[in-house]
């Protein structure tokens, strides 16, 4: 039964149409069940009903001709219900409803299932049968398995025809929808692009000059045994030497005698040298991943690992060659930092991301960049979208594929009163951040994953609350020298003179991998995370540190902030290491008390930490609250996955909750406390905030004026009586309309859209 079912849901998903995939759905679901009829209807929810899509067994000629309303018949009582309806004489039902069109009298038996995607029912299958009987167990829990397995498949059918559509100009309005990534409006083109250093993403190919491929190969070899050197010299101090002759090991690998010798045969049969390298590569790490020896089995690890290296120096030498549309919508189906960097500022206009969801980091660069984004759209094949002229909606989260005019139109004019309101908030930007009874905020900005340095506001905010530092590392092919991650810190330290900045170590992990770091874990959220794979390696946490350090002398406005804590022995391994760096790097100076000892913080964003802040407090000088770790963890929804997408919600009452207890624990304690998660670049959730007693906040720089003109029209004790009804809140829905009566009142809901 598996077996039949499996292989009717792969014929459905391979048809290129909706209409040829249902047909053969029917056909198939009738032979596999040996019954007399099965039919598909599926739900039209402007139109309020089902319409028969395919059949074989009913009249033909009533496909797409025949709808039966949402409350009406047997199919809209299986729609309704939820769940499959098995009948014996179904025509004597109270519920049957007769369709003459459709030709069923010669069939008494009926079985429907509905077929339900993400809570929502996206048609019914039937089979019917003459014979007067109840179908069996086993049908009916083929039809329901089926039911479940087609949903998505059907959804993605239905996608791949609207965008097919949109290809080829037969209809004017096609939409697509996913979760909201980043708020905003844009038209552009969609450009679709996809990981460069991952052997998945590399097609094979020939080339017609392998003396060209093998110099490039062994330019490639060359650098990556250099490499090697450099971590072996680097890690030397740190680890034992029979850990360290693996690089010796990968540079024999690399020696013409052995892999070496295979890929330049590759290259003389006619592939290009990354072809070499793939075929190579994945043979070699395929028989070692099929060996009984543990030990033996790891090595294909290190193959791959190795390959990796010299793949990533491949490609360093190879530009990447594109026509760019004016106006790029950036279609990817995971979007990274590095995709970002590869098309200039200028001409990029929105971010589809068919993975991830609200606070991937992913969306947050785009708020950060101040384009839309809509995230998660289910997988539609990704070459689909290049080309298609797009309106990306991050208010609804929908993509409208090849649209009209009158469309265009319309949101042209949604696009102009964003402009307005915008300008409105910009003007105010040079004023206070205080509230309109005065009472001071610290509004500093989230930094780093922007491709530019966001200095340009500098003036007009209290320094940088969280600088992410994981970008430069995204961006290279390897670790950055300590030297290079000087320069970095010191432009950013030197932007925002006698203002704090606040650099977080290294965040990899989770959503953020490095490309020459693969780490491959289940739940890569609860995994070697931040702090947990920086400590691991303290050889990157301390050229981190030192670079910080030394990149902060004469500015002396350098704090230190770690990601991930969620335990104590780790801020006091950290702590142990920072005072390491900083007797290096004060001896490197000769001890001239010109290197500074920075303030240390913590970002409250694993829920066990939130639980021992006195003994924080005694051991660093301020904490952080990301609050989009925080949600994921407290609630136990990955922030990257878009089918518990709606359950991630910062609103949570619960979240709300924690997040009040902290701020009452941090005051009672005089921890100083400020929040750096998404929550407080939103309107609804600075105004929580605020209420709960909160006053620093760091936020995406393209929030920044729309906060500050926001708080400057609310007075503290309006928001203190509003704090009590918000706490009582059972759900975010509830939370968000208390927060929208309050800004109505206050005539402030219509001024925020944007
Ligand atoms: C957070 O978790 O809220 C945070 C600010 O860090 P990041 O989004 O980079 O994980
Ligand atoms: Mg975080």
């Amino acid at each position: 039964m598996l077996s039949q079912l499996r292989r009717i849901v792969q014929d459905v998903a391979q048809e290129p149409t909706l209409a040829s995939a249902l047909s053969g759905l029917v056909s198939n679901v009738k032979a596999a069940l040996k019954t007399e009829c099965c039919s598909v209807y599926l739900a039209d929810y402007q139109q309020q009903h089902f319409m028969l899509m395919a059949t074989d067994g009913l009249n033909p000629d009533a496909i797409g001709n025949v709808s039966i309303g949402f409350s009406e018949g047997l199919i809209g009582w299986v729609g309704q219900r939820e769940e499959p309806i098995n009948l014996a004489q179904a025509h004597l039902h109270p519920r049957f409803k007769v369709t003459p069109e459709v030709s069923e009298d010669c069939f008494s038996a009926f079985l429907g299932c509905p077929i339900i995607h993400h809570r929502k029912v996206l048609g019914v299958l039937t089979i019917q049968q003459s014979a007067s009987r109840v179908f069996n167990e086993d049908e009916e829990s083929f039809l329901v398995t089926l039911g479940v397995q087609l949903a998505s498949v059907l959804v993605n059918a239905e996608m791949r025809q609207v965008a097919a559509a949109g290809s080829q100009q037969q209809i004017q309005k096609s939409q697509l929808t996913g979760l909201i990534g980043s708020s905003g409006i844009a038209f552009g083109e969609g450009f679709v692009l996809q990981p460069a250093s991952d052997f998945d993403a590399i097609s094979l190919q020939k080339s017609d000059d392998p003396e060209k491929e093998l110099s490039r190969f062994y330019r490639a070899v060359k650098v990556t045994k250099a490499e090697f050197n450099r971590l072996a010299e680097r890690m030397s101090g740190h680890l034992p030497t029979d850990a360290l002759a693996i690089f010796d090991v990968y540079h024999q690998l690399l020696d013409a005698a052995s892999l070496g010798s295979e890929i330049e045969a590759q290259i003389a049969e006619g592939w290009c040298a990354k072809s070499a390298l793939k075929r190579v590569v994945e043979r070699f790490a395929r028989q070692f991943d099929d060996m009984d020896d543990p030990y033996l089995r790891e090595r294909g690890t290190d193959i791959r690992d190795l390959g990796q290296r010299v793949l990533n120096h491949l490609l360093e030498t190879e530009q990447r060659q594109y026509k760019l549309p004016e106006q790029v919508v950036l279609v990817a189906e995971n979007v990274t930092a590095s995709m970002l960097a590869e098309i200039p500022r200028a001409q990029l206009v929105a971010i589809v991301s068919l993975k991830g969801s609200v606070n991937s980091h992913a969306a947050i660069m785009a708020r950060a960049l101040g384009i839309p984004a809509v995230m998660g759209v289910d997988d539609l094949p990704l070459m689909q979208w290049h080309g298609q002229r797009l309106i990306v909606d991050g208010y609804q989260g929908n993509i409208l594929v090849s649209p009209a005019d009158a469309i265009c139109n319309e949101y042209q004019l949604l696009m102009n009163k964003d402009a307005e309101l915008s300008a409105r908030y910009q003007s105010e930007l040079h004023l206070p951040a205080q509230s309109a009874c005065q009472a001071p905020f610290s509004l500093m900005v989230n930094s780093g994953l922007a491709i530019e340095l966001e200095t340009t506001q500098s003036e007009f905010t209290n320094g940088v609350g969280l600088y992410r530092t994981e970008f430069p590392f995204i961006m290279r092919s390897r670790f950055p020298t300590e030297q290079e991650q000087v320069e970095l810190y010191h432009k950013i330290l030197q932007g925002y003179p006698g203002k704090p900045v606040v650099m977080r170590t290294l965040d990899v992990g989770g959503d953020k991998p490095l490309p020459y770091f693969p780490i491959s874990e289940e739940n890569p959220f609860l995994g070697w995370r931040g702090i947990r794979l920086t400590l691991d390696h303290p050889e990157i946490f301390l050229v981190q540190i030192r670079a910080m350090l030394k990149a902060n002398i004469g500015y002396n406005n350098l704090h230190i902030l770690l990601p991930m804590i969620s335990d104590l022995s780790e801020v006091d391994e950290s702590l142990r290491l920072i005072r390491q760096a900083w007797f290096e790097v004060d001896d490197e100076f000769n001890g001239e008390g010109i290197v500074a000892k920075p303030k240390v913080g913590v970002m409250i964003e694993v829920p066990s930490i939130m639980y021992q802040l006195p003994e924080l407090a005694r051991k660093v000088d301020f904490c952080s609250v990301g609050t989009n770790d925080l949600t994921q963890y407290l609630l136990a929804v990955d922030r990257n996955n878009p089918r518990v997408g709606n359950l991630y919600d910062a609103m949570h009452p619960a979240v709300l909750r924690a997040l009040n207890q902290l701020g009452q624990q941090a005051h009672g304690l005089q921890f100083p406390i400020s929040i750096c998660g998404e929550l407080a670049g939103e309107p609804m959730g600075v105004l929580i905030l605020a209420a709960m007693g909160f006053n620093s906040f760091s936020m995406n720089h393209s929030n920044l004026a729309k906060i500050k003109w926001l708080l400057r029209r609310v007075e503290l004790s309006e928001l203190q009586l509003l704090l009590p009804e918000i706490l009582a809140c059972q759900s975010p829905k509830q939370v968000r309309l208390q927060v929208q009566r309050f800004l109505d009142q206050k005539q402030l809901l219509n001024q925020l859209r944007a």
